[in-house]
């Protein structure tokens, strides 16, 4: 009997039919799909993407080389090496991230006293070897002086929840 049931089926394409008519019911439903890179989705202003560090608006950089960032990063990404300068600050000589290990958990940002280090909202990037996702202080610097508008509006939508 069931294999008679079976021949039946197999013979009006039932399978087939029931088939096509799922993908009917859905070939006119609005797309979800986001076609990137030509759309993207909203992205929170707590996004954690590539890593900069930030300078005030004179220039001068914020890091105090305390080392919280790299004390508390669970992944020990962070490497700092610090010295004093004539006029008694202590800043860094050497900030380097190795994103190849960080785990963008977002620690060192909040961490920071001085919001020296944060995340900006670039993800589209990448490293042909390992050494392309080696962040100096140079480079960090760099992403933070091109970011600095982004970064401050996004400090600013935070605020309310610190
Ligand atoms: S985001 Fe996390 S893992 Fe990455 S450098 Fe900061 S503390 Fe380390
Ligand atoms: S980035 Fe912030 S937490 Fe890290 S060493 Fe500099 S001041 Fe300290």
């Amino acid at each position: 009997m069931k294999r008679a049931a079976h021949i039946v089926k197999s013979l009006f394409l039932q399978e087939l039919i029931k088939g096509l008519s799922v993908t009917g019911r859905h070939l006119f439903k609005k797309k979800i799909t986001v076609q990137y890179p030509d759309e993207k989705t909203p992205m929170s202003f707590r996004f954690r993407g590539l890593h900069a560090q930030r300078r005030y608006p004179n220039g001068e950089e914020r890091c105090i080389a305390c080392k919280l960032c790299e004390a508390v990063c669970p992944a020990l990404a962070i490497t700092i090496d610090s010295d004093v300068r004539d006029d008694g600050s202590r800043r860094t000589t050497r900030y380097d991230i190795d994103l190849s290990k960080c785990i963008f958990c977002g620690f060192c940002e909040e961490a920071c006293p001085v919001d020296a280090i944060v995340e900006t909202r670039i993800f589209e990037y990448h490293g042909e070897n390992r050494d392309d996702l080696y962040y100096t202080k140079d480079k960090l610097l760099a992403v933070g002086d091109k970011m600095e508008d982004s970064i401050a509006r996004d400090r600013k939508l935070d605020a309310p929840y610190r």
